[in-house]
């Protein structure tokens, strides 16, 4: 149950009879319990403005409790969500490699008319052995890319040692689909109020995912966005499927503005355009494309990502697919 509740309440007795997480907004305070409460006790009437109970801890996310889509800033320039009707696309490299790497994709973006610049710093390899990510140092190389070419930063965390670089360096953060139930990360995240891009566990049901995003909207970050970027199943073909009947329930259910990722879905490059194609014509909010001056010799996630003539086609493609379901790629 949701109850919002007046600022002179009893903040603390109303939390632990209720055993509530609370957040305070401008005009009242928020209360949210477990979605078994049904109704509040009488005695606490006076200082209840608004009560909902809800199906399911799906409950500050969901569009029972808010019927529009929620709007999510990205500094003061870019609008996703609300009525923005903003598709924004995202691209740089999986990792950040070097200086010369990241800045060949800074200028790329500059060229592409791209506002956001993507790439991984702190990378959550499934095998010990290969490139971990350049940690601080690629954060301070993409800083000085956002100062001089005015892009936004997006970069994961994959845990909560170094969660705090992560928010102090960028635009946006990333939760790495590995991540996505790491609560030292949902925690920070939670009390920042920068943009949260929080990925969907590839062995994650919807409930489970647009749960964690409960953690981080329930603790006072309304700016969260969800990523759909491939979940497992019996194919192995493909390096993971993207769930666009997800994106579908996502859309209908939640309140969250959606990027999705097929980069990573489907792992190779020859894919990418038309799934990229497919996500638009959905009227997402976002889409996240991997890119890399030479594919051919990433470091991490060569296989998937696009060269630049191949994204530059992509790019070109997906305008009148975007305004025919009636958004425009920013
Ligand atoms: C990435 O974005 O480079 C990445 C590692 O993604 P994911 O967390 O979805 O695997
Ligand atoms: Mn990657």
């Amino acid at each position: 149950m949701i109850l919002h509740v007046k600022k002179n309440a009893p903040l603390q007795e109303l939390r632990d009879f209720y055993q509530a997480t609370s957040f305070t907004t401008d005009t009242h305070e928020v209360l949210v319990t477990s979605s078994s409460i049904k109704a509040f006790d009488e005695k606490h009437a006076d200082f209840i403005l608004f009560s909902q109970a809800l199906s399911s801890d799906i409950q500050l996310a969901s569009s029972e409790y808010l019927n529009t889509l929620r709007e999510v800033k990205i500094g003061n320039e870019i609008t996703i969500g609300g009525d923005s009707k903003n598709t924004l696309m995202i691209t740089g490299p999986c990792s950040v490699e070097s200086e010369e790497q990241i800045e060949m994709s800074a200028k790329y973006c500059v060229e592409q008319g791209v506002k956001v610049l993507r790439a991984g710093c702190y990378k959550p390899r499934t095998s010990p052995y290969t490139f971990q990510g350049l940690g601080q140092k690629g954060l301070i190389l993409l800083a000085r890319m956002r100062d001089k070419y005015g892009l936004k930063i997006i970069t994961e965390a994959k845990d909560s040692t170094h969660i705090d670089e992560v928010i102090e360096y960028s635009d946006i953060i990333q939760i790495g689909a590995k991540a996505m139930y790491d609560h030292g990360i949902l925690k920070a995240c939670a009390k920042s109020r920068k943009p949260i891009l929080l990925k969907r566990g590839f062995g994650s049901t919807l409930q489970e995912f647009v749960q964690s995003a409960e953690f981080i909207l329930s603790g006072g970050n309304p700016n969260v966005i969800l990523c759909e970027r491939g979940i497992r199943t019996f194919e192995t073909k493909t390096r993971f499927s993207l769930d666009l009947c997800g994106v579908a329930y996502l859309k209908e259910h939640t309140n969250l503005p959606i990027i999705l990722d097929p980069s990573h879905a489907m792992g190779y490059s020859y894919g990418v355009a038309d799934l990229a194609r497919a996500c638009v014509a959905m009227g997402i909010d976002g889409l996240l494309i991997e890119t890399h001056p030479d594919p051919s010799v990433a470091k991490s996630d060569a296989s998937q990502q696009l060269n630049f003539e191949q994204f530059d086609a992509l790019h070109t493609s997906l305008k009148p697919i975007a305004n025919a379901v009636g958004m425009q790629i920013i």
